[in-house]
């Protein structure tokens, strides 16, 4: 079969098209029927270099799959088309357009990072949830701020981009960017005075189409950085994201918008002091409580419904000063489980452990004279125990 006519190669705005179907064979995937229909050209980007496939409609039916084996595109759609028909295919105009503003912006960021520090893009992931590109030497947070304002210099100047074929000749002594022995002809993307390099996907023509180009997110990974970023209005639908929840945040907490991490980091502050002062008022209250259980009890066996470890180990240590036998709290209630801890003077306290384990499947273990762990059972079922 002939090579599939790369229509996007030449004009990446390109928007509809009309082809002729060459095959078109049925394939079963995930239990559902699909056809894999091959046109003899086509403006549907195929999945590769780590860019997802063009989405839209060929015949009026929806494309799920974009693939490229040995130079054939093939579609996937849910129904079959006769091989012969006519199509006219329509693009998915919004969704490739983002792809090329990601894409574009990917390139200006790793060409001035190869000029400067000598890295190379060793990986680029554009899906539709997240757009990344991974280094092979690692980055500072001010240097990424520093490329970052760079990129979008190189936006506002509206530089364009420019797709050409050179000879092998002119290619051996070019200077690009995935510089890789191929048979056939090298497609060279320039953004000038920032990038060369070698790529077959679809780009932007002028680098102002872009928008804007933003770091949303850096790791270290693999002894060099993965930086995450958007571009163009995937950036814009971020900042508006983004900004609602700091509307959000704001009005919650009566506070400017530039003012609401430090707001939330006194909220932080003053919850753990909270918290402190709860859990030892819980504590003066459990001991008063169980000072009161008849001292003349063997076993003790107390429930509360939300308890600290802290205050339950307190609440165990100050029974088994009083009572000889198993001294138990649990905490937590019938439907989720309680967490417990039993303590003992004089009995081993393992061995109610183990009969936990045997009738309820409890979890946990410990020392003669404390045990800890986690059970599921009702709360009667368990008193039965310490009787
Ligand atoms: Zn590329």
């Amino acid at each position: 079969m002939e090579t599939t006519v790369r229509i996007f190669d030449d004009d990446a705005y390109k928007r509809t098209f009309r082809a002729n179907v060459l095959a078109c064979d049925a394939l079963e995937k995930d239990g559902a029927e699909y056809y894999q229909v091959i046109l003899d050209q086509t403006i549907f980007f195929p999945e590769g270099g780590g860019q997802s496939p063009d989405q839209g409609t060929i015949h009026g039916l929806q494309v799920f799959d974009v693939q490229i084996k040995e130079e054939i595109i093939t579609h996937t759609l849910k129904a079959p088309i006769p091989v012969g028909t006519e199509v006219e295919g329509v693009l998915d105009w919004n969704h490739r357009f983002s792809n090329m503003q990601q894409h574009s912006g990917e390139h200006i960021f790793s060409g001035i990072v190869h000029a400067k520090y000598g890295y190379n893009n060793v990986g680029f992931h554009l899906s539709d949830q997240i757009v990344t590109m991974d280094f092979s030497g690692p980055l500072t947070e001010k240097q990424v701020e520093e490329l970052e304002l760079e990129v979008n210099q190189c936006i506002a100047a509206n530089t364009p981009i420019q797709i050409t074929y050179p000879s092998k000749q002119a290619l051996d002594t070019l200077e690009y960017r995935s510089k890789i022995e191929i048979d056939g002809q090298v497609r060279i993307v320039t953004v000038p005075g920032f990038d060369v390099c070698a790529c077959c996907g679809t780009h932007v023509k002028h680098c102002g189409e872009i928008g804007i180009f933003k770091v949303v997110n850096t790791q270290n990974y693999k002894g060099g950085i993965r930086i995450s970023f958007l571009c163009g209005f995937r950036a814009l639908d971020d900042y508006k994201k983004k900004q609602q929840s700091v509307v959000n945040i704001s009005n919650s907490l009566s506070v400017r918008q530039e003012e609401v991490a430090d707001a939330v980091g006194k909220l932080k502050n003053q919850v753990s002091i909270l918290k402190q002062q709860l859990n030892a008022a819980k504590e003066s209250l459990m001991i008063q409580k169980v000072s009161q259980i008849e001292s003349s009890l063997e076993n003790v066996c107390v429930f509360e419904s939300e308890l600290d470890t802290d205050v339950m180990r307190a609440a165990v240590n100050a029974l088994t000063e009083k009572h000889t036998g198993f001294c138990a709290v649990f905490s937590g209630d019938d439907e989720s489980g309680y967490r417990y801890i039993i303590g003992s003077k004089e009995r081993d306290a393992r061995e109610i452990g183990s009969l936990l384990r045997e009738k309820f499947s409890a979890k946990g273990g410990g020392k003669p004279t404390m045990i800890q762990g986690s059970v599921c059972a009702a709360q009667e079922e368990i008193k039965g125990l310490f009787v």
